[in-house]
């Protein structure tokens, strides 16, 4: 049996690649994201009542991995990367029917120019992602505080951001354009999102990585990140 299904729309992000996106929504609470919807869905009507939750289910489409297929087995990031575990024991990308799912801050619903746009919060979605479909959180149903979370049972543990002189004077060009840059920056930084196999090293690389249209360049200085530039690309 297949199953067509058509997305309702797409989410823009602040992510452009997957290098650098946290690993969860709401690590990175400045991370905005705003759904635009296809012709057929772009109708306020389909969201009539949403503002009545603080948080969302999006359902998506891992399109930008989904054609490279899957395997049983899958190392998560949170195992180092070396050790496996069965796919459908991980929220890896790499799975069949490759669909993704996140809990999002609801923001705000807008009609601007005919075009319906859900803005959220939190999000862990690369730029242009397909949505196929949004449903309200239900906190005493999805809420289990008792849960167990085997490995990712505690949030990842936080690196400090520090800005240097360059960064700053950077920053304070951009803020007018991007009001939550820093914080962004920083939230997104205080992952870690070096690999795993870096993760000890106390070489002085220099990473790079896209937020908007812009390139963040940073070091690790006695484990603490230190953003060196932001450029526009
Ligand atoms: N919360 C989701 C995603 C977890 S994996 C879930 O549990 O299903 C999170 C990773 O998904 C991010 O680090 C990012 O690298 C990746 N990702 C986000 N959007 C993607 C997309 N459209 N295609 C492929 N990978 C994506």
């Amino acid at each position: 049996m297949s199953i067509n299904i058509h997305p309702i729309g797409n989410i823009q992000t602040p992510y452009k690649e997957k290098f650098a996106i946290p690993r969860q929504p709401g690590l990175a609470k400045s991370a905005i994201g705003e759904i635009t919807f296809s012709k057929e869905f772009n109708d306020p009507n389909y969201l009539r009542g949403i503002e009545q939750f603080s948080h969302v289910w999006l359902l998506f489409h891992f399109h930008q991995t989904a054609e490279k297929g899957h395997s049983p087995l899958v190392r998560p990031p949170r195992l180092g990367g070396n050790q496996k575990q069965g796919v459908f024991a991980t929220r890896s990308t790499f799975r069949p029917n490759s669909i993704g799912m996140s809990v999002v801050e609801f923001a705000e619903v807008s009609y601007k120019n005919k075009q319906l746009v859900l803005a959220v919060q939190g999000v862990d979605l690369l730029d242009g992602t397909p949505i196929l479909d949004i449903k309200p959180y239900v906190p005493y149903a999805d809420s289990q505080p008792q849960a167990l979370g085997g490995i990712a049972q505690h949030e990842p543990e936080l690196m400090t951001v520090i800005f240097s002189k360059q960064a700053r004077e950077q920053l304070d060009q951009l803020t007018s354009r991007y009001p939550r840059l820093k914080s962004l920056i920083s939230e997104v930084l205080s992952q870690d999102p070096r690999p795993a196999y870096h993760q000890n090293s106390h070489s002085d690389k220099s990473y790079g990585m896209t937020l908007y249209d812009l390139n963040i360049q940073w070091r690790v200085i006695n484990q603490q990140n230190v953003v060196d530039t932001i450029q526009k690309i």
